[in-house]
């Protein structure tokens, strides 16, 4: 028995070949396809990736150093799963969901004991609120009961896949360990089962929902460059692509701490350990400005660092997608970032090449597009099977080699992904950060959310960011004079989009992720941000229009006012906008 299951090894399941993480059996009937095996003596996880007549390939997702030929291999006949149920958040795993220690001084995570760890806590007491009475009829995905699973988050119990009936018993007292049950169902067929406190699910497939719903709400997430320029949308898709320090982990830890999600689920693909860490020590500090709790409560992180086992990369990310959307089946909307899918796409690289498939464009599977497109595909806002509201949405980061977008990771990620956030070594290097280049990146989600921005803000809003970003175009352009003839050359008008190119650029796309007021910034305060430096750049044209030099204005010092808004403008302004721009009226009309 292990983990209460029946495993099985029949005489001629045993190892034949070992190829790192792939291992061969002779037999092939006896396996299927995404079967969850135990290898060896010391019953290491792996996974059925291929049949044929004559073998059955398996990955194993743990070290297969001192696996030998002849070891056994024990069958499960269940897929890769993970168990759900309280106890996720707040909580750390590797990518085959074992949770894992962490020790802050080191590089270092690491797996405290073996293979067959529970996943989640077996022995601790949760307190349970009923939702439904004996005799109700339910369905799958029905809310039966919660739990406060933190501070922040309830926890639903839900009816599992296949369990459609009627509550024979209710299995009351107040407070259950996960070894326990909830309730008895009787099912149509008149069979009665038992309902426990955790399900599995595999996590190769999407949990099923009644409809996909249109995207309608913003992730807002309190970075200026992606809630006013290119956002994305409650169960949207974005991607990150940066070359190696661009800037892409310390972005998706800013969009892991403020978005306004209510879970984070945060997966450590194949990166440093150490920075894994980091965002258990910060997250146990930060408080949500929401809920004022701590942000490691609706936070669960999934670290499949550097130092572990290759295969496991591909599992952490199918870990994580289906952690995701069983909070979504509760309702809530969550937010999955990837950190990084190409050292998934490598682990699946090194996998394929082990298996001696004909690889594709440089030596990636030909797969690799369909397996991108099959973890976007899982991100939605959707009509749960209770009826409720729920969301995922993923944001990838990418990484590929040398900076150059046009290896096969980016570019098949960008056909699957409506959310392009570029990173620009050359603006990291000027230590803009986020280095999002705002020439390169896109959102196709504006049609899709401009009734909310008309509504929550103003039909001013988008007008606004369409004139900044028509100011940088120009900006842009005539940077390409400016490097032939030199800036003196130019009128004063133009002149003009390069100062006021440098406000946007530097007042408004800049955000400082150590500054207090700007770390985080609300879309209230965005909007009067934008409306501010617009004002300034139309009462300026005024004046130039009555023949004051521009030198004459800049020099009042408006234009650098207006850069550092952001640092002396709280978040929580009152009357601060009102008086900057009287302010500004006042300096400008009182040119002569
Ligand atoms: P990547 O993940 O793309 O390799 P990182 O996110 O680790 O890059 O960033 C590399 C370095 O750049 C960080 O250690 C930090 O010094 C700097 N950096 C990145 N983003 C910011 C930011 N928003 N604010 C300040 N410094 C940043
Ligand atoms: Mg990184």
């Amino acid at each position: 028995m292990l983990n209460g299951k029946r495993v099985v090894n029949r005489m001629n399941n045993t190892v034949y070949a070992i190829n790192g993480p792939v291992i061969k059996v002779k037999a092939s009937e006896d396996f299927s396809m995404l079967e969850k095996v135990y290898v060896g003596p010391k019953k290491l996880i792996g996974e059925v990736i291929a049949i044929s007549q004559k073998e059955t390939t398996i990955q194993v997702y743990e070290s297969t150093t001192g696996l030998k030929k002849g070891d056994p291999v024990f069958k499960t006949s269940t897929l890769m799963s993970v168990v759900l149920g309280p106890g996720i958040l707040g909580n750390i795993f590797d990518g085959i969901q074992r949770p894992l220690s962490v020790m802050a001084e080191n590089d270092g995570i690491y797996i405290t004991s073996g293979s067959q760890i529970d996943p989640l806590d077996m022995e601790k007491k949760w307190d349970i609120t009923w939702h439904v009475k004996e005799g109700d009829g339910v369905e799958e995905g029905m809310i039966l009961a919660s739990t406060q699973e933190t501070e922040s988050i309830s926890h639903k119990f839900m009816v599992p896949k296949g369990f459609s009936g009627t509550i024979k018993s209710i299995h009351k007292g107040k407070s259950k360990t996960l070894k326990e049950t909830l309730c008895d169902i009787e099912l149509f067929t008149g069979e009665i089962k038992p309902i426990p406190m955790i399900q599995e699910w595999p996590i190769k497939i999407a949990r099923p929902i009644q409809e996909q719903l249109n995207l309608t709400t913003p992730l807002i997430t309190g970075q200026r460059v992606i809630d006013t320029f290119f956002p994305i949308a409650k169960g949207g898709t974005a991607a990150i692509p940066g070359g190696f320090g661009a800037g892409k982990t310390m972005l998706q830890h800013q969009l892991a701490k403020w978005s306004d999600a209510d879970i984070i689920v945060y997966v450590g693909c194949g990166e440093r350990g150490n920075e894994m860490t980091q965002v258990l020590e910060e997250f146990k500090e930060l408080v949500d400005p929401r809920t004022a709790n701590a942000l490691m409560e609706r936070t669960v992180l999934i670290a499949n660092t550097s130092n572990m086992p290759v295969a496991a990369r591909e599992a952490s990310i199918y870990t994580g997608i289906t952690l995701a959307e069983y909070y979504r089946d509760m309702g809530y909307h969550v937010a999955l970032m990837a950190d990084s899918t190409s050292r998934w796409a490598e682990a699946l690289r090194e996998i394929s090449g082990r298996l001696e498939e004909m690889p594709a464009e440089e030596g990636f599977p030909a797969y690799l597009p369909s397996r991108i497109a099959l973890f976007y595909e899982r991100a939605g806002r959707v009509k749960t099977l209770a009826g409720s509201e729920g969301s995922v949405s993923i944001i990838g980061a990418v990484s590929p080699q040398g900076s150059d977008f046009s290896e096969p990771v980016t570019q098949n990620t960008k056909r699957f992904v409506r959310s392009f956030w570029a990173l620009d070594k050359t603006l990291a290097y000027q230590r803009h950060y986020p280095s999002v280049n705002w020439q390169d990146s896109y959102s196709e989600y504006i049609p899709d959310l401009k009734s909310w921005y008309n509504a929550e803000e103003s039909h001013h809003f988008l007008k606004n960011r369409q004139r900044l970003r028509g100011l940088l175009a120009e900006e842009d352009a005539l940077m390409e004079i400016v490097r032939l003839v030199g800036k003196d050359m130019l009128p004063d008008d133009q002149k003009l989009i390069l100062e006021i190119g440098r406000v946007i650029r530097l007042g408004f796309l800049q955000q400082n992720a150590f500054h207090k007021e700007d770390m985080y910034v609300p879309l209230k305060k965005q909007a009067k941000m934008m409306e501010m430096i617009l004002y300034l750049y139309d009462q300026t044209v005024k004046k130039l229009s009555k023949n004051i030099s521009l030198i004459t204005i800049t020099s009042t010092g408006i234009f650098d006012a207006l850069i550092k808004m952001k640092y002396t403008i709280a978040n929580n302004y009152n009357e601060d906008f009102n008086e900057l721009k009287d302010s500004i009226l006042n300096t400008i009309e009182s040119i002569e």
